[in-house]
């Protein structure tokens, strides 16, 4: 059975003071779901985000790292200090980062390799553009991301990474996949990753859906056979969201 990971990307959004508070306000509801409640914080916040949630069930994770482990790499943050200061994933290869920051499939699977390597859960991002998806290329162009982003992962890491199947289009814009279409791309990774490592590991494999989550479509997301989470911008910013989302 794949544990439901619901997960906020607070992107470039709240001081130290603010994250505080909302882990202060959602950290003892969160307490006995059957869910894993991760909340993806700016490098700023981290360390008190981590306090703040000591003790309870609320994970603490990035939404970047580099996949050197130290060096002349100006602005940039190592997995080892992301562990040194209890964060326990990180996301890679969001979309805004291919798009603004010049990621690749090839640093994505670099990162993917170094994350695994130091014990760290990457959260690897998948998803296709609108140009994509009317040219019909949707399952093409995510079977490359999938792909390249697994070159060289092991099959016994490969249930260690999370998947986030976050179609461009739909993130920010208010527009959803509809459920039946995420479940749709995600089933179709989960073939990829019959194809990359069997049956066995693809089942194990947690494939979370983004774009647009929020309180009013959560369940029927959740519902799919194959959707394992959700990865949430807008709609983790606000506590009282945030546990409607973990609570679905
Ligand atoms: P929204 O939930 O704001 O559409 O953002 C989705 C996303 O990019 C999460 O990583």
């Amino acid at each position: 059975m794949r544990k439901p990971i619901i997960a906020g990307n607070w992107k470039m959004h709240k001081t130290v003071a603010e994250g505080v508070a909302f882990i202060n306000a959602v950290k003892n509801e969160v307490e006995g779901t059957d869910v894993e409640a991760l909340i993806c914080a700016p490098y700023t916040l981290l360390p008190s985000l981590v306090e703040a949630a000591k003790g309870t069930s609320v994970k603490i994770g990035a939404q970047n790292m580099h996949f050197e482990d130290k060096g002349a790499f100006t602005g940039e943050v190592s997995a080892d200090m992301l562990l040194d200061i209890g964060v326990t994933h990180v996301i890679i290869g969001h979309s805004e980062r291919r798009q603004y920051f010049g990621e690749t499939n090839e640093t994505v699977n670099k990162k993917a390799h170094k994350a695994l390597q130091k014990g760290l859960t990457p959260i690897v991002c998948c998803g296709e553009t609108l140009e994509q998806r009317e040219a019909g290329e949707t399952k093409s162009h995510c079977k490359v991301q999938i792909e390249e982003a697994f070159t060289g992962i092991a099959a016994a890491d490969a249930p260690k990474v999370v998947i986030a199947y976050e179609p461009i289009w739909a993130i920010g814009t208010g527009k959803t996949a509809s459920s039946q279409d995420a479940n749709d791309v995600i089933a179709f990774i989960r073939e990829v990753l019959v194809g990359l490592y069997g049956d066995a590991v693809s089942e194990e494999v947690r494939i979370q859906y983004g774009g647009s989550v929020k309180p009013a479509n959560v369940e029927e997301i959740m519902n799919e056979s194959d959707i394992d989470g959700a990865l949430v911008g807008g709609a983790s910013l606000e506590p009282s969201d945030f546990l409607q989302l973990v609570n679905f």
